[in-house]
């Protein structure tokens, strides 16, 4: 089934679309700055050079239109006729307690995502914005929501459960989520496939390493415990999110700097983290330059993260008695060998030895294993793949629904 795969940001869609028997991305694709005067339109299909365009879209209608002219009128024949597309998936960050499953989207499940952008206000606005614009585009086929927060809903109480008053948690339903759900659970069940293993008696941490970072202890296939919270700002550091704070920290700054709530919140999503800390950029590539020129802070910002890692790894190491395997994935935990290195460095004790050469040449190469022999616990590094959970939930949910006589 050809599915088209949906990721809305306030001003920016990433879409693929996916053949979901044999797993392969057809055409991929990502329009940025929507809103402003000039937007960029990225299309790249596998084996051909990428498309740019430049052009005015005034908002996320529009830019969907865009990508569906562009799937019908491009010279690479992706598809023959937007006939082809069986099924819409949608990326929604927060499902908040409702949802702990992908479901097809109807009047219901529209309203309880937007009842949960008071969890969620800066990602779940957006991710209405794209469901409502597909469905005008494609209002035949069976539209699916696919939520970050939803692999961990198997987290016990307390993991969950912030030591507040519990009145908090009943009236607010203020606990922690997590995100990232359908990165962790991928490179589980990757995991699980390369070693030939069911998902009884596995316990695995997974490192989803990117501009966002979020760490996940997965017993028995299931999340168990996980480092973002009640939103995606908590946990180890990030580009340029502070991660885990202790709160005090937020009082005494209201009083010192009177800063107002929203700058508050600035501070701590967009000017903290990596590049807060260094000062200079967020980007771990450009942080490991400068710190091999020898920025003693962007050094600092590298030693930060590394050592937050190392921490979670430790703590979900206590929290299920051990652990099989640890799983690098995304931007940084594919590609850089350096963090992975630094991350894992004197945890012999642990037994977790790396393969050097292993692990030094592992990148582009896919799935890799890059522990030594004698490693008690396997390291591997799996590549991601988000859009192929979507759309491979919403193939599935699309044929249960039985919407349509073609399908
Ligand atoms: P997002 O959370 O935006 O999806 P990604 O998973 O794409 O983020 O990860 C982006 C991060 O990956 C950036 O910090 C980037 O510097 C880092 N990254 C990508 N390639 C490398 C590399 N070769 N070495 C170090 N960091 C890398």
């Amino acid at each position: 089934m050809v599915v088209f795969v949906i990721n809305c940001g306030s001003s920016s869609i990433k879409y693929q679309l996916i053949e979901t028997e044999s797993k392969k991305k057809l055409i991929s694709g990502l329009v940025e700055r929507i809103g402003a005067v000039t937007s960029i339109v990225k299309h790249e299909v596998p084996g051909f050079k990428p498309v740019k365009l430049t052009m005015a879209l005034e908002n996320h209608t529009q830019a969907i239109t865009e990508i569906m002219n562009f799937l019908q009128n491009n010279e690479f024949n992706v598809i023959s006729s937007l006939d082809e597309i069986k099924a819409v998936g949608h990326r929604v960050v927060h499902g908040g307690e409702t949802f702990k499953d992908s479901v097809l989207i109807d009047d219901d499940v529209i309203h309880a995502i937007e009842e949960a952008i008071d969890l969620a206000p800066l990602h779940n606005p957006p991710n209405l914005k794209g469901i409502e614009a597909a469905q005008k585009a494609m209002p035949t086929i069976p539209h699916v929501a696919v939520f970050d927060t939803a692999f961990h809903h198997t987290l016990p109480a307390e993991a969950y459960l912030y030591a507040i008053p519990n009145r908090l948690y009943r009236r607010y339903k203020i606990r922690r989520y997590g995100f990232h759900g359908t990165s962790h659970y991928f490179v589980s069940r990757r995991y699980f496939s390369l070693n030939n293993l069911s998902r009884e008696n596995t316990k695995i941490i997974s490192c989803h390493l990117g501009n966002g970072s979020s760490i996940c202890a997965i017993k028995d296939g299931y999340s168990v415990d996980t480092s973002m919270g009640f939103t995606p700002l908590a946990g180890l550091a990030m580009g340029t999110r502070t991660g885990d704070i202790d709160p005090s920290i937020l009082f005494y700054l209201v009083e010192k700097e009177e800063l107002s709530l929203k700058s508050l919140h600035e501070l701590l999503n967009r000017h903290s983290g990596l590049l807060g800390l260094s000062g200079y950029a967020a980007d771990m590539r450009d942080l490991i330059n400068e710190m091999q020129n020898g920025d003693y802070r962007c050094k600092q910002a590298v030693d930060v993260y590394a050592y937050r890692i190392k921490q979670y790894i430790g703590n979900y190491m206590a929290v299920m008695n051990g652990c099989d395997a640890i799983v690098f994935t995304a931007g940084i935990g594919e590609n850089s060998a350096f963090i992975r290195e630094h991350v894992l460095a004197n945890m012999e004790g642990l037994g977790i030895v790396l393969d050097k050469e292993a692990n030094d040449n592992a990148g582009g190469k896919g799935e890799v294993l890059i522990s030594a022999p004698e490693s008690k616990i396997k390291v591997y590094v799996i590549p991601t793949n988000e859009e192929l959970v979507i759309a491979l939930d919403a193939a599935k949910i699309a044929l249960a629904a039985n919407q349509s006589p073609w399908i």
